[in-house]
Parts: structure tokens; C-alpha cells; sequence
């Protein structure tokens, strides 16, 4: 619940023609502050494969991975060390150096989301908002009454304009409410239509319209990436959320090959930005990366593709962390429990601003 004081900032400071706030409390939370900040979801990737690599028995099955010789050449090795580094490279040869990973149930590190129902609205209004309002409760396209911490961010003259969201999945414009606070939320196939678009957004505009032909509500990741891309290349943002879908989505198939091949298309996508900041001036040494997901999956064999609140293991999440400041611990091994409510005052706190101050995530 907010405090009353929480709210009556909020409403000067989202409200269109409200007061221009004059005073913020900037808090200590301890945590490093960067100039910019990305935040990136695969949707419903589980910690299971994140820190195990890839599951023995659903790669060995006939039902869930055809061709399983060349998936298994892939990403399989006997030690779960080697078989999580073949899947996602990225995480095990960058983040876990020079950042850090949290969920690691073996260890009893555990993250989960808050709500009660484990799917994706209610999964990214509790990692947006900051609470878990229980009438947030299905996937249907309906306008999200509660405030998040982009529009939060937004409305402060810093970050005006500097706030942008890139989505595979169509909902996400009424979660995060583009409707009430105008932010750039590009989603599902929507074209971008600035002026002044360079050829690349043209071309990228044009693919987007054959290939919704063959895949409708959830675009291409490919497709929100390169667009996403596209636009911090020309724009400059200071927050930027890039939301992929296709995990989930292969999931639901009971595809665990196609899984596969996901996570690790979304661990190059992700390595790809990172490369691109520490290129880029403005962006070297004064961006952060958070990288999390919207709920697990199943953890039996016969239920990973499925998730909800009645199916075990649906709630368990994890996230990693990398950028200036934040110390290397890597693979956090410590008994200890976060919650996705905590994200969204502690996105704020990354870049140096206070929302949800009181559940913040104390990082190692
Ligand atoms: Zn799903």
C-alpha cells in the first residue's frame, strides 16, 4: 500500500496540468546509481534452465525436442557449469563475472513474484507498479489503473522524453497505460511512425507488415529488438524497456527445442546491447542492464509449458544485474528471498530517484 504522501506526489507529478514538483527526496538505498538504465524481460524463461542449462529429460524427449542430436550438440554437456554457459553465453561469461545472478534454488537464492496468479499482466504490473493490486488478475487489454515507474520516471523533467518501452506481446500498452501518460510504447506490430525515420525503421517497418501475416498478436523478438535498436541508436533514451515474448510462447507449444534456441537468441540480443553501450559514448560505464522475467513455469517434466497459480513452480523467478558499480558477485549463493514487487523502486533507485522507496532490493 502507499503511504498518502506517496500518492499525493504521485498525482502532482503525473497529473497534466499539475504543479511542477519542486522538491524530491533522493534516498540512500545504498545501490550504485547510472545515468541510463535497461531494463529487459524474457517472458516466462525459467531459473531452471538459467542456472542449470538445459533439463535432461525434456531435451532426451521424443515429444518435446525433434531433432534432439543437433539441440543436444547444441547446448548439452554433462556438468551443469558447461551446459548453462552453452545455452547463454552471455550470462555465464559476462553477468556472472562481472555482475550478478540471483534465484539459484539449489542454493535456497530465491526470487518470486508477489501476486497470486502467476501470468504475464499480473506478472508485469507487480514488476512495474511496484504492488500486487489482487484485481489485476487476467491477460485481457484493459487500461491499468495503477501507476508504473516508467510514466513515474517520465514525468520528471530529467528523464521527459527519455522513457521508451519495445514489446513483442500487444498488451503491453495498457499495462504500462500509454493511454494516460503518452510514453513511447512501442508494441506487437505496431509500426513506428517518427519523422525523420532513418531507412533502417523503414525497412524494419515493412518486414513487420509481411510477417504479421504468419504470426499475429506477439511479434517476432527479432522484430522488437532490432526496432528497439533502432530507436536508441537515433534517440538516445535514458530508460529503455525491452519486453521479448517468445520464450513463453515456444513453451506453451511444448516446444523445449524451440525453447532453447530462444533463450539463447535472447542471450546474443542481449549481449549485442551491451556491446553497443560500452561502444557508445554517453552509454560506457553509465548504463545498467536488469534483466528478469513476469513468473516460472511448471517444475515437473509433464508441466513446464504450462503456468498459473495452480501449477507448482509458477511463481519462481530470478534476475541478474550488471553495470558500474554493482559489485561482481556473480552467482549469488546466499539463502534469501526477493520478491518482483521490489523491481519497481528499484529500477527508480538505479537511476537515483525514489519510488516505492520502502521495497527497494538490497543487492550483494
Ligand atoms: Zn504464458
Amino acid at each position: 500500500m502507499k503511504s498518502l504522501w506517496t500518492c499525493l506526489v504521485l498525482a502532482v507529478l503525473l497529473h497534466p496540468e499539475g504543479l511542477k514538483p519542486v522538491t524530491r527526496t533522493k534516498i540512500k538505498t545504498g545501490l550504485p546509481t547510472t545515468g541510463n538504465l535497461f531494463i529487459i524481460t524474457t517472458d516466462g524463461y525459467r531459473w531452471q534452465e538459467l542456472f542449470n542449462g538445459a533439463d535432461s529429460l525434456l531435451i532426451n524427449s521424443d515429444d518435446h525436442t525433434p531433432d534432439k542430436e543437433t539441440i543436444k550438440a547444441l547446448y548439452w554437456a554433462e556438468t551443469i557449469e558447461e551446459r548453462r554457459k552453452k545455452l547463454m553465453p552471455f550470462f555465464w561469461n559476462v553477468v556472472s563475472i562481472k555482475g550478478q545472478l540471483y534465484g539459484n534454488r539449489h542454493y535456497n537464492n530465491k526470487v518470486n513474484t508477489s501476486n497470486l496468479y502467476s501470468i504475464s499482466y499480473p506478472g508485469y504490473n507487480e514488476l512495474f507498479t511496484g504492488n500486487t493490486d489482487p484485481s489485476v488478475s487476467s491477460n485481457k487489454k484493459y487500461y491499468n489503473p495503477n501507476i508504473n515507474v516508467l510514466e513515474y520516471l517520465d514525468a520528471l523533467p530529467e528523464f521527459k522524453g527519455k522513457v521508451a518501452a519495445f514489446t513483442s506481446w500487444d498488451v503491453f500498452p495498457y499495462i504500462l497505460n500509454e493511454k494516460r501518460n503518452g510514453i513511447t510504447v512501442n508494441s506487437g506490430y505496431e509500426n513506428m511512425n517518427e519523422k525523420d525515420m532513418s531507412s533502417e525503421q523503414v525497412m524494419i517497418n515493412k518486414v513487420q507488415d509481411d510477417a504479421i501475416a504468419i504470426k499475429t498478436t506477439t511479434r517476432f523478438d527479432e522484430l522488437t529488438f532490432l526496432t528497439a535498436k533502432e530507436y536508441i541508436n537515433n534517440n538516445r533514451p535514458r530508460v529503455l524497456y525491452l519486453g521479448l515474448g517468445e520464450t513463453d510462447e515456444f513453451a506453451h507449444q511444448g516446444r523445449y527445442d524451440l525453447y532453447l534456441q530462444q533463450a539463447n537468441a535472447v542471450d546474443k540480443m542481449i549481449a549485442d546491447l551491451w556491446h553497443w553501450v560500452q561502444t557508445t559514448p554517453g552509454y560506457k560505464d553509465n548504463t545498467t542492464f536488469i534483466i528478469t522475467t513476469d513468473h516460472g513455469r511448471g517444475k515437473k517434466t509433464n508441466r513446464w509449458m504450462d503456468h498459473g497459480e495452480f501449477i507448482s513452480g509458477s511463481s519462481q523467478a530470478w534476475f541478474a544485474i550488471i553495470g558500474p558499480g554493482i559489485l561482481k558477485s556473480g552467482e549469488v549463493k546466499k539463502d534469501e528471498q526477493y520478491y518482483q514487487v521490489q523491481m519497481a523502486g528499484t529500477i527508480a533507485a538505479l537511476v537515483g530517484e525514489e519510488f516505492n522507496a520502502d521495497k527497494v532490493l538490497s543487492l550483494r
